[in-house]
């Protein structure tokens, strides 16, 4: 945690931004529920838990630069909602997420998987690919499960 702080800091300092305080809460709302992609407000709350005096406003725009540097990526998975999700350490590109239409459940594939699509759109397209956004919607392995039961007793 603290080591990815560190390198945080390291990254707006490299682009003139400083860790302010306000900042650093933010980072580590984001730290703490890396799999949860939280919309602002749910960043605005858990931030306060801790740091009352910190306005929504603040967040909003620290989550905003934070998009702008890339620490984060900003995500809509069809509901309206902005969501943040931090950006893998090391990774070129962002990663997958597997959206469940029955519970809501959101996934993650780390991997990217996409080397022979991304090499036969850069060719047929001559588009050179910098990143990409991929969600599935479908359903998920439990709800799946809970289907087969109750089919199994129908
Ligand atoms: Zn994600
Ligand atoms: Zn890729
Ligand atoms: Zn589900």
């Amino acid at each position: 945690m603290e080591q990815r702080i560190e390198r945080i800091k390291k990254q707006l300092h490299s682009q003139s931004y400083k860790l302010t305080p306000q900042r650093e809460a933010t980072v580590r709302v984001l730290l703490e529920h890396e799999e949860d992609h939280l919309s602002a407000e749910d960043v605005y709350l858990l931030v306060k838990e801790k740091s009352p005096e910190i306005g929504l406003a603040t967040v909003y725009r620290t989550l905003e630069l934070l998009t702008e540097l890339k620490v984060v990526d900003k995500i809509n998975f069809g509901d309206g909602v902005s969501r943040y999700d931090l950006r893998q350490e090391g990774a070129t590109h962002f990663h997958h997420h597997l959206v469940c239409i029955e519970c809501g459940s959101v996934d993650e594939i780390q991997e990217d998987l996409l080397g022979e699509v991304e090499k036969t759109v850069e060719k047929r397209w001559e588009f050179k690919i910098k990143d990409h956004r991929l969600t599935f919607h479908g359903i998920c392995k439990q709800c799946n499960q809970k289907e087969n039961e109750t089919e199994e007793k129908v």
